[in-house]
C-alpha cells in the first residue's frame, strides 16, 4: 500500500518540516503507513501564532455561523465515510465495521455540537436597582490546544474540535504520533468546508511537541485525552500560566453481576466491553465482580465467547478484534497477565499472542483467582484482558468497584430495584449503566469520569461548551 506523509497544518498551509517518525500498521508491521514530522518549538509557536492572529475574527462570526460550518464538517465526514474508515483501520488496526461505527458516531456528535451554535446561551438575572438589566453571556477563551490519543483517531479529535469551534475558539490539534493521519484528514476537511485558515491548525509530534504547546502563554486552555501520568504533566504545565485544563484519562471499569442477573446478557455485555476494540478504550470493561453463586457459570459463558471471537486484521471482513496499537502495548498486556499468573492467578482463557504473525494481536483473556488489590485488578492494562472477582454481599461488590483510583464507568446486571438504587447512589464512576454494556453511551450524553479518570467539564454534550467559554456579566441602567 502507498506510504503516506503527514504534514503540519499552519495558517491553512500544509507544511512538511521536522524530524520524522515512522508509523507502522499494527495489524501488519510490514506495511509502513507513513512518516510523521515532529513539530519543533519554532513550528509549534507558528501554529499558535496562526490561531492567535485569527481569534478575534473567528469570535466575531458569532455562534450561529460557526455552528453552520461545523454542520458542514459533519456532512463532509459523512460523505468521506469509507475512506476515513479505511484510514482509521490502517493506522489503528480496528476492524472496518468498528471504524465505520466511529465515523458514524463522529457525525452524530458533530451534528449535535453544530446545533449548540443556536443555544449559545447566557442568562438574564434579577437586578437590585429599578430599570436595570442584569445578564451573563458566554465568550470564547481564545486559542485552545487539543491533545489527543490514538484509540479513536477520528472521534476524539473531532469531539474536542467541534465544541471548541462552536464556542468561538481557534485551535491547535496535537494528534498522537500513533494516529496522525486521520486527525490530519479531519483538519483537511475543516479547511475544505470553509473554516478559515488559522482556525484549525495541526502540529504533529510526540511528547516534546505536546509539552511545548501546553507551555505557550498564548494557549488559554488545553483539552487533553490520554494517560493519567501525562494528564498530570499537562495540568501542571497549563497551571503554570493559568491556562484551563480538561483531562479525560484512564479507567479500570467493573461490571457487577448480581445473583439474580440475566447471565446471557451479562456475559455478552462483558465480552463486548472487555474485548471490543481489543480493550483499548477508557471505558473498557476490565473487571467482573460476580456473585459467588453465578461466578462459575458466568466465567464459562464468557470463555465460550472469548474463544469464538475472530482476531485478525481489518482487511479480513470476518475479523471481530484487531491488534494492540504497538509492540510496547502488547508486551505490557502480556507482561501484566504473566505477572498475575506468577502470583498464583489462573489464566482461564487467552493470555498469549495470537493471529497473523506480523501484527500485535493478543487473544481475549480472562483471569481469576486474584488477591484483592492485585495489580491486574487495580491498574489500567488497556488490552483485551478482564479479571473476575467474587462477592457474597453487595457491599463488598461496591467496595471492590470503588476501591480503585479510577472512576470512568461502572455497570450492574440485576433485576432488583433496591440493588440498582444502591449502585446508582454509591458507585464512584462518571458513566453508570444498568443491564446494558459498560461501553457506548449516546452522542449527546456527557462523556465523563470521576476521581483519576477526569478533570474539568464533560465532553460530548451541552456541557462541552462550558470548557471552551467563559462567562461575563453585565449590568445596564436603562432608566
Ligand atoms: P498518552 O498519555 O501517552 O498520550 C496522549 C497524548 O499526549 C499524545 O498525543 C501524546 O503525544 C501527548 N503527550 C505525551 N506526553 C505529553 C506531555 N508531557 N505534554 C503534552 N502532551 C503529551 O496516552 P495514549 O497512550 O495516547 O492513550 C491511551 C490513554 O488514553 C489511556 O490511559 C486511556 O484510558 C486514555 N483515554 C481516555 C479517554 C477518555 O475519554 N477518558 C479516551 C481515550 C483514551
Amino acid at each position: 500500500m502507498t506510504s503516506l506523509r503527514a504534514h503540519h497544518l499552519i495558517d491553512g498551509e500544509f507544511i512538511d518540516a521536522g524530524e520524522e517518525l515512522t508509523k507502522h500498521n499494527p495489524s501488519d508491521v510490514r506495511d509502513v503507513v507513513g512518516t510523521v514530522p515532529v513539530a519543533d518549538a519554532h513550528l509549534v509557536s507558528a501554529a499558535v501564532a496562526a490561531a492567535f492572529d485569527v481569534r478575534r475574527a473567528w469570535a466575531d462570526r458569532g455562534p450561529v455561523a460557526r455552528g453552520a460550518l461545523v454542520a458542514r464538517l459533519a456532512q463532509a465526514i459523512h460523505a468521506d465515510r469509507d475512506s476515513l474508515a479505511a484510514l482509521i483501520s490502517r493506522e489503528h488496526g480496528k476492524p472496518e465495521r468498528d471504524s465505520r461505527a466511529e465515523v458514524d458516531r463522529t457525525v452524530e456528535i458533530l451534528t449535535f455540537a453544530a446545533g449548540m451554535g443556536r443555544r449559545y446561551e447566557g442568562r438574564t438575572l434579577p437586578a437590585d436597582t429599578p430599570r436595570t438589566l442584569a445578564l451573563s453571556s458566554r465568550h470564547p477563551l481564545g486559542v485552545v490546544a487539543l491533545i489527543t490519543p490514538w484509540n479513536f483517531p477520528l472521534a476524539i479529535p473531532a469531539w474536542k474540535l467541534a465544541p471548541a469551534l462552536v464556542a468561538g475558539c481557534t485551535t491547535v490539534i496535537k494528534p498522537s504520533p500513533l494516529a496522525p493521519f486521520t486527525a490530519q484528514a479531519l483538519a483537511r476537511l475543516a479547511l475544505a468546508v470553509g473554516i478559515p485558515p488559522g482556525v484549525v491548525n495541526v502540529a504533529h509530534g510526540d511528547a516534546r511537541t505536546g509539552e511545548t504547546l501546553v507551555r505557550d502563554p498564548r494557549v488559554a486552555a488545553v483539552s487533553f485525552t490520554g494517560s493519567v501520568r501525562t494528564g498530570r504533566e499537562v495540568a501542571g504545565a497549563a497551571a503554570a500560566h493559568l491556562a484551563r485544563a480538561q483531562l479525560e484519562l484512564g479507567g479500570k471499569n467493573a461490571v457487577i453481576v448480581a445473583r439474580d442477573a440475566d447471565l446471557e446478557r451479562a456475559a455478552a455485555a462483558v465480552a463486548l466491553g472487555a474485548f471490543g476494540q481489543s480493550g483499548q478504550r477508557c471505558s473498557a470493561t476490565s473487571r467482573v465482580l460476580a456473585h459467588a453463586d453465578v461466578a462459575e457459570r458466568l466465567v464459562e459463558m464468557l470463555c465460550e465467547r472469548a474463544k469464538a471471537l475472530r482476531v485478525g486484521p481489518p482487511t479480513d471482513p470476518a475479523s471481530e478484534l484487531g491488534p494492540l496499537i504497538d509492540a510496547t502495548s502488547l508486551d505490557r498486556c502480556l507482561g501484566a497477565v504473566q505477572r498475575a499468573s506468577d502470583g498464583g492467578a489462573e489464566i482461564v482463557v487467552g493470555g498469549a499472542r495470537t493471529g497473523p504473525g506480523h501484527g500485535h494481536f493478543m487473544a481475549p483473556t480472562v483471569v481469576r483467582g486474584l488477591e484483592d488489590g492485585a495489580p491486574l485488578t487495580v491498574t489500567e492494562v488497556f488490552g483485551p484482558v478482564v479479571t473476575v472477582q467474587e462477592f457474597e454481599h453487595f457491599d463488598r461488590a461496591m467496595d471492590l468497584n470503588n476501591g480503585v483510583d479510577y472512576g470512568m464507568s461502572a455497570t450492574l446486571f440485576t433485576r432488583d430495584l433496591t440493588t440498582m438504587g444502591t449502585f446508582l447512589a454509591r458507585a464512584e464512576a462518571g458513566m453508570l449503566h444498568v443491564n446494558r454494556p459498560g461501553v457506548g453511551a449516546f452522542p449527546h450524553m456527557p462523556h465523563l469520569g470521576t476521581k483519576a479518570s477526569q478533570l474539568g467539564p464533560a465532553e460530548c454534550s451541552t456541557e462541552a461548551l462550558d470548557f471552551f467559554t467563559e462567562l461575563r456579566t453585565a449590568t445596564i441602567d436603562v432608566s
